[in-house]
């Protein structure tokens, strides 16, 4: 987004061109500057847009010539203004002659940002190489964007005037489209989200009375940091768990599960382990637990095939 405006008197105000895009980059780096990720984000705020997109075409030949790899531009320019019923949002891409399939992919991501949070905004995607912002540096250099704009048709009357004020600015359109555009950079940005995985998925003990036996439950983290806490559901006395909490880097931990049978009757006791996380998928994972507590002996173990067996045995 360009944080310059254009100037028809004394004062400049530029709420809509473009103090709302300069805000939407604000809120999206303080919001996604919390979370971890696999690519870098950058959130700039551009300067001289209004005197031929000075500021990013010096940008945009400075990593064109250091050929950094870009994998998408999404550029804010004036995104608060809505004076219809409907909420019109404009994704200008390049045409389709001109090789667009990549600002496309960032178009349909940003449509489908809307759709998926339920975002109260009707994007149109048009393939008409609008060039009057920041993101033409980048396209006359082969780096993909587009360009988020209101809609054309119920422009602001106020465009590079002394009138340009947030009062004539529709807040809740310029929310959800500030929402839409957080949640579209995120997706382009290849977040890195904690990814459980929780063994066994079930788990089943049959013991004397009188007798304590150790299992384990295995908690594993593939990517991320991985926050988690376990409780019985419901909670009961023959059961206790050595931790109950924990931070997991892409590691993974046992935890073994003590049961005890001490002072209980024979019969068969059930619960539920519920590991709550933050994995994103995965926020909750069960683990159904049952102790058998009988007179009766305990079924031999399951001999299983054990390659190295074969050895001996040709022997
Ligand atoms: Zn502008």
């Amino acid at each position: 987004a360009h944080l310059d405006n254009m100037p028809s008197g004394a004062v400049a105000p530029g709420a809509d061109d473009n103090a709302s895009g300069i805000a939407g980059v604000l809120t999206a780096a303080s919001i996604l500057g919390q979370y971890e990720w696999n690519c870098t984000l950058r959130f700039v705020a551009f300067t001289g847009e209004e005197q031929g997109l000075r500021g990013s075409s010096a940008y945009a030949t400075k990593v064109y010539s250091d050929t950094e790899n870009i994998a998408g531009v999404l550029n804010l320019d004036m995104v608060g203004f809505n004076a219809l019923d409907e909420p019109v949002i404009e994704l200008h891409t390049k045409r389709s002659i001109d090789n667009n399939q990549s600002d496309l992919a960032i178009a349909y991501l940003f449509s489908n940002v809307v759709a998926s949070y339920n975002l109260d905004l009707t994007s149109e995607i048009i393939q008409d190489r609008e060039s009057r912002s920041d993101h033409a540096s980048f396209w006359s250099r082969g780096y993909p964007g587009i360009l988020a704009i209101e809609d054309f048709s119920d422009f602001t009357p106020y465009y590079h005037s002394v009138n340009d004020t947030v009062y004539t600015l529709d807040a809740a359109y310029f929310t959800e489209f500030v929402k839409a555009a957080v949640g579209t950079f995120a997706h382009m940005g290849c977040l890195v989200v904690p990814e459980i995985a929780v063994a066994p998925s079930a788990i089943s003990v049959s013991i004397l009375p009188e007798t304590s036996i150790t299992q384990t439950l295995s908690i594993t983290n593939y990517s991320g940091e991985l926050t988690w806490q376990l409780a019985e559901t419901p909670p009961v006395s023959w059961l206790s768990e050595a931790i109950t909490a924990g931070q997991l880097a892409i590691e993974g931990i046992d935890i073994p599960l003590f049961f005890d049978t001490a002072g209980l009757p024979e019969g068969v006791y059930t619960t539920t382990l519920t590991i709550d996380s933050n994995d994103p998928d995965e926020p909750q994972t069960s683990v159904g637990v049952t102790l058998t507590t009988t007179l009766q002996p305990p079924p031999p173990p399951i001999l299983q095939y054990l390659p190295w067996l074969t050895k001996y045995r040709s022997e």
